[in-house]
């Protein structure tokens, strides 16, 4: 692992190399690019923070960053929830603000051709002004990065129908450790040449390669979503609404959950009438066209209903279905609201979704301390946020003991400590817990074939040998 730090020498020679690159060198802004959205996590500073605009820029970079041994953190937004962006002491951060244009809208091939700085959101914007539609849609959409959503494979709330960042990437070009610049793929839909270096980059967390281009799938732009709300008395109901949707065979756009505690925080931070004394809600929208919509919202309230449901409200207009939506995306910070909130990510198998919101009652009660649990149930990821009092004297001790009790009901339930947020800097230690011993040797042989030197983002995703 590269153990070098940035120093004038370094500082000097980035200059005289790369003359047009931006270097920011100030503390203030060496500061400013210390945390992502994991706040509890303990963060370096970095030496120095790059911002280039081009490929030539970043291939230079990591040349000479190898040259000096020192470590490099790719950055994006900073809204990750691992620390896998986080500053290391004295290491070069790249940050692609600067990489932020969108280079081609390829309306004839549905793909659109970008680089890793843009805002999701301004993505999504661009495309449907042609007509398409850019699917990965995490809730941070209007803060996170393309590179961010590549780095962690994101998800979110549309995942159920259309699948995660990576079911929408086409190919990438990536800076590899030695500086050298390789496409994974281009526009081609089918392309089984190789080994699919694409699908190894996307979700390693800017360990493996550093990327400087994306070409992702378009779709055509789907019909304007309605919605169905269905609340029930238990959460276990909830969960055999979700079972019970799939059995159906509906393939519904979104099938999100929130429980009373976030159904409470949510409806006083959006004053939306819902239904505040059920123990659990599920968001069902459809995207499919004209009556078929309202065939499968109806299909999915049967079948929350004989789950148990107690009451149901369907969307009158399509500004209402995007109004509910807002407010499920802005679960996390209604928490926010109560007190210092800490999220995580655990993933169980659909079926395990009851078993997984019983564990989380039990161990909030274990711990004496407040979960408010939401999240992408068709997918059976959920996100408990821990909601701690602010200045609470337990602050990471409890953490890291709730975390501890929720990774390894997880684990138990046949699922996994992270669904779509990433090992980061924040799981590592559980890797050998759930993949074994054997899996992350193999991993740290890909790590080390491909960064010899453990220049790009060292300590990030495995833990050490
Ligand atoms: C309120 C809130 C809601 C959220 N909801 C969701 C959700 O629904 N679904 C979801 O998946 N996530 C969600 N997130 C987490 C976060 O927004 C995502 O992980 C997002 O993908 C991070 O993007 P970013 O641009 O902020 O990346 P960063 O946090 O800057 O980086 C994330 C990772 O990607 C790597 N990386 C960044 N750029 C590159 C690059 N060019 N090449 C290689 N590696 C790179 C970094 O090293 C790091 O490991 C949420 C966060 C918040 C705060």
């Amino acid at each position: 692992m590269a153990t070098g730090i940035v120093t004038t020498a370094f500082i000097d020679a980035a200059r005289a190399r790369i003359p047009d690159l931006r270097l920011l060198t100030d503390e203030v802004d060496r500061d400013a690019h210390r945390r992502d959205e994991t706040s509890y996590l303990a963060t370096g500073r970095p030496g120095a923070v790059a911002l280039p605009t081009t490929t030539e820029q970043v291939a230079a970079l990591v040349l000479l960053c190898g040259e000096h041994d020192i470590p490099i953190v790719p950055r994006g937004a900073g809204s990750g929830l691992s620390g896998g962006a986080t500053g290391l002491e004295g290491a070069l951060t790249i940050a692609f603000t600067a990489m932020d244009r969108i280079l081609e809208i390829d309306v004839e091939n549905l793909c659109v051709v970008t680089q890793p700085g843009v805002i999701n959101a301004r993505l999504k914007a661009a495309v449907a002004e042609h007509g398409l539609f850019y699917a990965p849609d995490p809730a941070s959409f209007e803060m996170c990065s393309i590179g961010g959503n590549l780095g962690t494979n994101a998800g979110g709330l549309c995942c159920v129908k259309y699948g995660q960042t990576r079911d929408s990437v086409l190919g990438l070009e990536v800076v590899m450790a030695d500086g050298s610049i390789i496409r994974t793929g281009g526009k081609n839909i089918k392309d089984v040449a190789g080994y699919s270096l694409t699908h190894l980059m996307v979700g390693s967390q800017g360990t493996l390669g550093i990327i400087t281009e994306a070409t992702l799938r378009l779709r055509p732009t789907p019909p304007p979503r309605s919605t169905l709300l269905a609340f029930f008395p238990t959460l276990e109901s909830a969960g055999d609404g979700v079972a019970a949707i799939a059995a159906a065979g509906l393939s519904p756009v979104t099938l999100e959950l929130m429980d009373r505690f976030t159904i409470r925080a949510v409806d006083d931070t959006h004053e939306l009438g819902l239904d505040r004394d059920a123990a659990a809600m599920l968001m069902v929208e459809s995207d499919l066209p004209g009556a078929s919509a309202a065939d499968e919202l109806s299909r999915a309230e049967v079948a929350c209903v004989a789950a148990g449901a107690t009451s149901t409200v369907r969307s009158q207009t399509a500004a209402e279905a995007d109004l509910l939506r807002q407010a499920r995306r802005a679960a996390h910070w209604a928490l926010e609201k109560l007190g210092e909130v800490k999220m995580e990510d655990v993933g169980v198998p659909r079926a395990r979704v009851p078993d997984m919101l019983r564990a989380v009652e039990r161990i909030a009660a274990k711990h004496d301390v407040r979960i408010g649990t939401f999240g992408h149930a068709g997918d059976g990821n959920l996100h408990p946020d821990l909601v701690l009092e602010r200045g609470d004297p337990r602050g990471e001790a409890i953490t890291k003991a709730v975390q501890a009790d929720l990774y390894q009901a997880a684990l138990d339930l046949g699922g996994t400590v992270t669904g779509e947020h990433g090992i980061g800097s924040a799981r590592t230690e559980w890797m050998v817990r759930q993949r074994g011993a054997d899996a992350i040797r193999f991993m740290h042989a890909i790590k080390d074939a491909l960064d010899p030197q453990g220049l790009l983002n060292p300590g990030r995703v495995l833990p050490p040998k």
